[in-house]
């Protein structure tokens, strides 16, 4: 609802095992771990810890879980928003919002200020400026830039964006001192897949024998929501024939049915075109 625009400070569970696949992303994302825990060891020699770091990606590739898991690892509270709840909000609420979120994080630090997203509202200033909806996202902008701005860099509070548009970001979130930081973040390959598959197999109900290398075989292009979506489906269609485990036709029809959305998908998406 609208009303509710980020979490409260969550008790975060996830952490890396959680996070399959995406080797690199977590090599970077560590070190803002250990930001979190050990930020003595930096600044002692007078060192600088970043204020936040961007996570670029397709969608579903997992960079809300990646910035949940550093919560998690680091076991300090998790603040979130998304860019498109800002959209069409009234004047003044956007930036109210943002600097709510801010005095909340500052009193809670250390902790991670994740904004989803960040495109909606981070996009590059001036264009369309007609539009008073603009304005606002503009005005919401400009207050996230003052925050980030504002508190020193050892506040102990780091933000974390994501996107799948880096390149339509407003140059002035990118300078030094802001999210001067990306970490990529792409759809992954087979061996990755049956990694997620791995995961996201765990609470199902498998037969006795079961191999789960044909899943990442029948999944090129999947991201790991897919995946995940994948598992969850083939168990309903399994409990739907009454079985007591979930079979290997079943993953395949689950193959099948999540393909045929993303088809339907991208089709609408092209008819907008
Ligand atoms: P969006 O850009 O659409 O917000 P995202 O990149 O933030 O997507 P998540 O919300 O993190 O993606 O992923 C959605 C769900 O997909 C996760 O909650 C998880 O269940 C699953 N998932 C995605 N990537 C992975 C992964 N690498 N390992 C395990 N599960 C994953």
């Amino acid at each position: 609802s609208r009303a509710q625009l980020f979490d409260k400070e969550s008790n975060v569970k996830i952490n890396f095992s959680d996070v399959a696949g995406l080797e690199e992303a977590k090599v970077e994302i560590m070190e803002i771990v250990d930001f979190l825990k050990n930020p003595k060891k930096y600044t002692d020699l007078g060192g600088k810890i970043p204020k936040g770091a961007l996570l670029v990606g397709p969608p579903g590739t997992g960079k809300t879980l990646l910035a949940k898991a550093v919560a998690g690892e680091a076991n300090v509270p998790f603040f979130s928003l998304s860019g498109s709840d800002f959209v069409e909000m009234f004047v003044g609420v956007g930036a109210s919002r943002v600097r709510d979120l801010f005095k909340q994080a500052k009193e809670k630090s250390p902790c991670i200020v994740f904004i989803d997203e960040i495109d909606a509202i981070g996009r590059a200033r001036g264009k369309n400026a007609n539009f008073s909806s603009n304005d606002e996202r503009e005005n919401t902008l400009n207050q996230l830039l003052t925050e980030m701005d504002g508190f020193g860099t050892n506040s102990g509070v780091i933000i974390l964006a994501a996107t799948n548009r880096a390149d339509i970001l407003d140059r002035a979130l990118l300078r030094a001192g802001r999210f001067d930081r990306q970490i990529h973040v792409e759809l992954p390959d087979s061996k990755e897949r049956l990694e997620i598959f791995k995961v996201h197999l765990r609470p199902l109900k498998l037969p006795a024998v079961f191999d789960s290398e044909f899943l990442a075989k029948q999944t090129p292009g999947f991201s790991g929501a897919d995946i995940a979506n994948v598992c969850n489906e083939a168990a309903l269609i399994a409990a739907r024939k009454n079985k007591d485990v979930v079979e290997k036709q079943d993953f395949l029809d689950a193959v099948d049915r999540i393909v045929a959305g993303l088809e339907k998908k991208n089709k609408i998406i092209s008819l907008e075109e």
